[in-house]
């Protein structure tokens, strides 16, 4: 019986525990480093005995900490500071795989072998595609894959950015990002940030002196939190405003004594930005425009935005030679997850997946791979140490396990990975190499020197 109890099999791989200790404690695998994975984390290691492993699909962690919050918002990534001290401090319990793909280099049905509870944090990281006629031509780039260059994703494509018109689609924190990051790359204000600097080089050479910001709807259903769309109008040398018909300001002004609090201030910035623009750099806030055509030259190239302007019922051309669309993210399901009839993750209440009884573990799922792309940093933390709480609390009488983990079936695939320790010395490595040209760290945007040679 106990020997039974002890075998379990991964994969091809047949691993028997006997010596093992029956006072280890219940396993966790984490399935992304992002924030909504860390924070979870770092509620988890204070509230239970959990030994933990994050896995992470890029070859460095922090997700989106990393690869999506804009350069120009460094102390929003400050938030680094916390995962560090948590890693640091949890040596012996807490352990990091970057670089291993859950679904390709271990399935989901290993994990839940391998481990008594999943949390599921892999975010939402494939842009919803424009899908009008022409949205492949060349220079049309969804705004995730924009932010992802600058911010030094490996193997990011590069964008031509020698536009002097830039059309982008969408009304929502990602489309301001990259009109701001567009609008302000030239005054050198960002050769201090973290921007690697064979990018920043091609960005601070934009030609960009006109970029018009499309919201399908009205001014009213903008998604822009406030602090990001008053920096656009703050921006200097640019002239930045909301272009609308009377209809809609008279609109914004009548709505404004019935608005709550957050939506009221926001409202209040929206009309007091609008007007004509004018000058040599103008960004210009234009509403009810459907795109319905993107229209390339003989190269392929975009070269026009295609609109219907759903308050005229006109069509409209907008002439650009760069086009970012900036309209959301899909949620993917990893294989062997429960997907619901929605395409998500098939959630059984606001953190546990339904998961089959075979299963052989918890399973649990948080932030934007659970509930969709939505909310800003603090909201995703507020949800994780929720999901914390719940998980803790779900196993507050499981003491012991005999979960094996999968670093064997990880070293019989000869998966190469990052550690923490390895991460650490990237982490020293970029800082050290930014420090002498007065950035905050120099992106690595290869690693392939740093991946684990244990396994060869
Ligand atoms: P988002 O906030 O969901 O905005 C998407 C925008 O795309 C909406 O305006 C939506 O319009 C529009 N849209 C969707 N489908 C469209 C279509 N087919 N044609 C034209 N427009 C379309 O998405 P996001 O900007 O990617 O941001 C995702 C989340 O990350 C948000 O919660 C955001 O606040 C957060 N974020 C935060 C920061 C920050 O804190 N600084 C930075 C970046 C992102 P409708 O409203 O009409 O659907």
């Amino acid at each position: 019986m106990f020997a039974k109890v002890l075998m379990r099999r991964i994969g091809n791989i047949q691993f028997t525990y006997k010596t093992r200790k029956l006072s280890s404690k219940p396993r966790l695998a984490i399935v992304g480093s992002g924030p909504a994975g860390m924070f979870a984390c770092n509620g988890l290691l204070r509230k239970s005995n959990f030994l933990v492993d994050v896995f992470e699909y890029s070859p460095v962690p922090f997700g989106l900490v990393r690869y999506g919050v804009a350069p120009d918002h460094q102390e929003v990534k400050n938030v680094i500071n916390t995962f560090d001290a948590m890693f640091e401090k949890n040596r012996e319990r807490l352990r990091l795989y970057c670089n291993v793909k859950i679904g390709q280099d271990i399935t989901f049905d290993e994990l839940t072998r391998g481990y008594d509870a999943v949390l599921l944090a892999y975010g939402s990281y494939k842009a919803r595609k424009l899908g009008v006629p022409g949205c492949d031509s060349k220079n049309v780039i969804s705004g995730s894959d924009f932010v992802g260059w600058y911010n030094g994703v490996p193997n990011a494509p590069t964008p031509d950015l020698s536009a002097s018109n830039v059309v982008i689609v969408g009304n929502g924190n990602v489309a301001l990002d990259c009109a701001r990051v567009l609008s302000t790359a030239s005054s050198g204000s960002l050769r201090i940030s973290d921007i690697p600097d064979e990018r920043l080089s091609v960005l601070e050479k934009t030609a960009t002196k006109d970029i018009k910001i499309l919201g399908r709807r009205g001014p009213e259903n903008v998604s822009f939190t406030i602090k990001e769309l008053r920096e656009q109008f703050k921006i200097q040398e640019w002239d930045s405003k909301l272009e609308i018909s009377e209809t809609d300001l008279k609109n914004l002004i009548e709505s404004l004594p019935k608005l709550e609090r957050k939506k009221k201030r926001l409202t209040e910035v929206l009309v007091k930005n609008t007007g004509t623009t004018s000058g040599l750099r103008q960004c210009h806030f234009l509403f009810h425009r459907v795109p319905k055509e993107v229209v390339a030259d003989s190269n392929g190239m975009v070269r026009e935005l295609v609109v219907e302007n759903t308050e005229t019922s006109k069509t409209e051309t907008f002439p650009c030679e760069l086009l970012i669309y900036s309209i959301g993210y899909e949620t993917l399901v990893l294989d062997g997850v429960p997907q619901n009839e929605n395409k998500m993750i098939d959630m059984k209440d606001h953190c546990r997946v339904n998961i089959n009884a075979e299963c052989p573990a918890h399973v649990y799922a948080t932030g934007w791979c659970a509930h969709g792309p939505r909310g800003v940093i603090v909201d995703t933390q507020q949800q994780s140490s929720f999901v914390a709480d719940q998980i803790a609390s779900d196993f507050i009488h499981t003491r012991h396990s005999i979960a094996p983990g999968v670093d064997l079936v990880l070293n019989e695939r000869k998966v190469p990975f990052i550690s923490w320790d390895a991460w650490k010395m990237i982490d020293q490595q970029e800082r050290d190499q930014g420090k002498l040209s007065g950035k905050i760290r120099e992106k690595f945007t290869t690693f392939e020197k740093f991946l684990s040679k244990r396994l060869e």
